[in-house]
């Protein structure tokens, strides 16, 4: 699932990119990606981009009086075909995602929304402003926002009954982090993941403040500016303990273990993260 590093990245590529450029059409191959059917995405062709925005894990495409906002939802993503690679399926590996709408820009590019999922979970809405998009407009505060406050943390605790690594990817709650995010972030904090935040003492409420304003940004920082194709295998690769059950700790060699509950999944350090003890 892309989480506001990578979905950072990708607006950010966007506003680079695609600013400037006008949407000469609109192909929507998926219509049940169509959120707003009085507006439809078809009805944007002319357009030009003025830029791009990212809302928790969603981006925004700013148009003159418009926006197109994409909820990437579990498995979305973009393409970015040039002149050079349009027109070449053949240029795509096999295992590419399917394309679900096209954007086709001046300058002889196309932009593909694409859904690697096996359900359409991705929403496409044509707005005036982004916060039209319900999702949106719940968003709780952003831990990579600059603006972000120890205060902010503690009210989207607030001593609640719940385990900390559901709260951390309720996007009502803090925006922008998913599974992969928040088990980096409870490992850095050294905190085992079905901990309720009610239970939280003092130090470790500091040091899952700290863990998770570092985690986001640090991660924002080190896939700014990556191609977005590759950003998706980079955020594989710099992840410590989640999706890396049975390798080693790299902060202290225990084993890693994979937590199933609720149906989600944790992976976690048990020496890092539970004394020792598996749970
Ligand atoms: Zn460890």
């Amino acid at each position: 699932m892309p989480e506001s590093p990578e979905v950072e990245a990708l607006a950010r590529f966007l506003a680079d990119e695609a600013s400037g450029r006008e949407i000469r059409a609109v192909d929507v191959l998926e219509f049940r990606t169509v959120k707003t059917r009085n507006s439809p995405p078809a009805g944007i062709a002319g357009r030009t981009i003025t830029g791009a925005a990212r809302h928790g894990k969603h981006v925004e495409l700013l148009l003159d009086e418009k926006s197109l906002v994409v909820s990437l939802g579990r498995h979305g993503w973009m393409r970015w075909l040039s002149a050079d690679s349009a027109g070449g399926d053949a240029v795509l590996p096999a295992e590419a995602p399917p394309a679900l709408a096209t954007l086709d820009l001046s300058g002889d590019i196309a932009l593909e929304v694409t859904d690697a999922g096996s359900w359409v979970s991705l929403g496409l809405f044509v707005v005036d402003r982004a916060d039209e998009v319900p999702a949106i407009a719940k968003l709780g505060p952003d831990p990579a926002d600059p603006a972000f406050t120890r205060a902010q943390f503690d009210t989207a605790l607030g001593g609640r009954r719940k385990q900390i690594k559901a709260i951390l990817q309720e996007q009502e709650t803090l925006a922008g982090i998913g599974n992969a995010y928040s088990d980096e972030i409870l490992h850095l904090a050294r905190q085992s993941p079905v901990t309720h935040a009610a239970a939280l003492g003092p130090e470790a409420t500091d040091r899952l403040f700290e863990a998770t304003v570092t985690t986001v940004r640090e991660a924002i920082a080190a896939r700014s500016g990556v191609p977005i194709d590759q950003l998706k295998a980079q955020k594989v690769a710099a992840m410590r303990v989640h999706g890396r059950s049975g390798e080693a700790c790299p902060v202290c060699g225990d084993t890693i273990l994979d937590l199933t509950f609720s149906g989600t999944s944790a992976q976690y350090c048990p020496t890092c993260q539970n004394g020792g003890v598996p749970l």
